[in-house]
Formats: C-alpha cells, structure tokens, sequence
C-alpha cells in the first residue's frame, strides 16, 4: 500500500493516517470491551423484510456461513432484553405510556412519540421504525461475527452496483460535487472495511482454520489505496459524530442490571476523540443548496433499505448494523448544528437504543479494520522481505 502516513486523511479531516493509527491504538482495548457488554451486543433485525427494488426471488446463499444464530432462549437472556422489556421499548416509542423496568429505556428514547414525530421534519437517514416492527428478531452479534461467508458472483455485485448508483445526485446544484465524493468515500469506505473483515477472518479450506488472508486482502483493498484511505476517512466521520454527541450523554443512565461499568467505558472512549479530525461544516455550508441535503439524506436511506436485498443473513445483519452506524452518525453532524443547546439535547436524546448500538458497533468494525489493515501491512513485509 502506498499511502503516506503523514498525509491528511483526505482535506475535510485536519488529521494525518498515522494520528488516526494512534487514536485507534488508545482505544481499541476499551471498544472491544464496550461492544461485548450484554447492552451493546445485541441488535433486532426484520430477517424477512421484503426488497422494496426489485423482486429477489432469485437468489439466496445457502453457506451455512450466511446464516445467523437467532436469540431463541430467551431463559438464559439478562432479565433487561426479555420481551415484556423490549415490548416497553415499544411503548416508548410509540402508543401507550411507559411503565417500563429500566429508566435508561425511556433516557435513550426520549419522547419519542410517533405522532410528534410526523410533524417534524425528516432527519433520519435510516427508517428507525424497522427495529420495533413485530418481525424482527434479536441476535447476539457476538456469536455471529462479521467474516467471510463465500457470499459473492452476481448477487453481491448487484447490491454492490445498486448502492454505487445512489450516488447520483442533481447536476448543477451547489455542492454536488462535494456531496457527492463523501458519499462515494463512505460507500466505498463501508465496502474496504467488509472486504478486510472477509480477509481477516478467512476459512482456510486446507486447514479448517479461519485466519487472515494476505493475497486475497491485496486483492480486495491492499492493492487500491483509495480503499484503505477510505476506510480511514468513515473512521475519521463516526469519531466526529461520537464526538459531538458527548456533552449530550451526561444524564444517560444505565438501569442497575446493566453492567455499571458501560457509561464510564463509553466517556473514556469519548474523550480520548480529536475534534480535529473531521469538519462536516465544509461539507453542507449554509450558502449550498439544502436540497443536495435532502437528497443526500433521502439515498443514504434507500443504501440502509438495498440492505433487505441481501441473500446472505449474515452479511444482512452486519450490512444493516453499519449502514444504521453511518446513518446515525450523518444525523448526528449534519442534524445537530442548527438550533439552541435545547434542541441538541433533544436530537440525541431521540436516538433509539439500536441507533447507539449500531453507531458503537460501526465504529468496531472500523477500528478493527484499521487494526487488520496495519496487521496485514506487517504481514507484506515479511513475506516482501522473504520471511
Ligand atoms: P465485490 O466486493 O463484490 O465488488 C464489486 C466491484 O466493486 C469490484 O469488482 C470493484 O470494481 C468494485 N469495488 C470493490 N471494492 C471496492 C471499494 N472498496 N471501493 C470502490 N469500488 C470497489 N462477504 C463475506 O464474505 N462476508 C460478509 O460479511 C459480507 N458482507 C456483505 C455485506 C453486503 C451489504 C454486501 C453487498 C456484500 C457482502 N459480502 C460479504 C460480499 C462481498 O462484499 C463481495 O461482494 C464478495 O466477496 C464478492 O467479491 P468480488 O471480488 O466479486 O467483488
């Protein structure tokens, strides 16, 4: 990889590769704890929503490395992720009043109330209602890593095309062009960062072992740098957003079943972030068209949905924990700057509870993938240097 470790990241991020290496080196140890604490481990997802683009009767994998375990003893559940408790999670966010046993249910929805919400406008760039529709099911992403699945030919490539072509915004509006090279960086930055996780966590068919693959690494990213540095430009985003929200998160609380740890991982984590390291504001300045804004909103939506498009569960679940990942984090910086601390409060307070997850977890994959890809340049060497 030729990159220049002591170049910007890209000229929206005042910070070099080797700055984002070393804030990742500071954190990775805590991410890694956080993700695996029963209230960051769990994600709900519609398995058999339907692919609203086209009619994909057609394909399906059949791998068993596709499929996802579904959480099906609910016995042996934390007494926090029990129907009764999510069905209050529901009422939260929806009908009734809340009774609900955890406060932190209620701190993490706000007042959310689905009839306020259709009168304000859209600031969503993911459809947050998938995660309480009565057909999602809940899944411990810790028994369903992100690896390879041998999910590929045609089928991959259509989805891939499909969400490359979202990238398609209105010639001639102001700030098109810069609009549209971030959302290409984040579509491709989310592609390396796949690629490298199917890389790192290979089945090798001789040994029956699964391990990193240098050649098919080179293959997929290594040989492009445009990839690695994107990777690095959507870590350099969902820090921002993790940043900003912060001073937002101070009365979140955690109800007493929760691991007490979780909060002060999450403001160790938080603090150890440069704000230096991505500016959203040049991105949708105030004299550039809002309608760019609104149509980059409205595609990043459809990338989320392409994702019930996906044959292969488990690249589904992984697809729609991160695309929800980045969607939370657009929200977050390009949503929260307009108005008084008040309404600030109020954007973060209104974020789901999958929201967070899905933004912890999306900010995993990535540090993770930066740790594989600084792995994987150890392991060129030695084999460059005949080792
Ligand atoms: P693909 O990766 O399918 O790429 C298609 C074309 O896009 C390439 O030929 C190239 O021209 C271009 N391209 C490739 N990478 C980039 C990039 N970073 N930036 C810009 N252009 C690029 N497989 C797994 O094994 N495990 C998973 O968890 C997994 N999750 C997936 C999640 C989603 C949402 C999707 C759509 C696919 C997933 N896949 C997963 C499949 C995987 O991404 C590849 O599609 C598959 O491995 C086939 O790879 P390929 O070499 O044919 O090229």
């Amino acid at each position: 990889c030729t990159i220049d470790k002591d170049e910007l990241v890209s000229p929206t991020c005042d910070v070099t590769f080797k700055e984002i290496n070393e804030i990742n080196g500071k954190i990775r140890k805590d991410l890694v704890s956080l993700v695996g604490t029963d209230f960051f481990k769990y994600f709900k997802l519609d398995l058999y929503k339907q692919c609203a683009f086209w009619d994909d009767n057609n394909g399906f994998c059949v791998n068993r490395a596709c499929a996802v375990d579904v959480v099906e003893d609910w016995d042996n559940l934390p007494e926090y992720w029990q129907p009764e408790v999510l069905g209050g999670l529901d009422k939260v966010n929806g009908t009734s009043g809340s009774d609900d046993e955890c406060k932190f249910l209620q701190d993490l929805c706000g007042g959310a109330d689905g009839s306020a919400k259709q009168t304000e406008p859209d600031i969503d760039y993911c459809d947050i209602g998938d995660f309480i529709n009565s057909q999602a099911v809940l899944v411990d992403l810790s028994a369903n890593p992100e690896r390879f699945t041998g999910y590929g030919g045609q089928e991959s490539a259509l989805i891939w095309s499909s969400i490359y072509r979202e990238n398609c915004f209105s010639p001639g509006e102001m700030g098109q062009s810069l609009a549209k090279s971030v959302f290409y960086r984040l579509v491709s930055g989310l592609h390396a960062s796949i690629a490298t996780h199917l890389s790192n966590d290979h089945l090798n068919t001789e040994t029956g072992k699964w391990e990193p693959d240098l050649e098919l690494f080179m293959a997929r990213v290594g040989n492009f740098p445009e990839r690695v540095a994107n990777v690095y430009f959507n870590y350099a985003v969902v820090s921002k957003a993790l940043w900003k929200i912060k001073p937002y998160l101070s009365h979140l609380s955690f109800c007493n079943s929760y691991n007490q740890d979780v909060k002060s991982m999450i403001m160790n984590i938080l603090s150890r972030l440069d704000s230096n390291v991505f500016n959203e504001d040049l991105i949708f300045e105030d004299e550039l068209s809002s309608k760019v804004k609104d149509d980059f909103r409205a595609r990043f939506k459809n990338v989320t949905k392409i994702m019930d498009c996906v044959h292969c569960d488990r690249c589904r679940l992984w697809g729609k924990v991160q695309t929800t990942g980045y969607a939370t984090s657009l929200k977050i910086l390009f949503e929260l700057d307009d108005g008084d601390e008040e309404s600030k409060q109020q954007v973060v307070d209104k974020l789901t509870k999958y929201e967070l997850i899905a933004l912890f977890n999306t900010f995993d994959r990535l540090s993770k993938s930066i740790e594989s890809i600084n792995n994987f340049e150890r392991l060129y060497e030695i084999q460059a240097a005949g080792g």
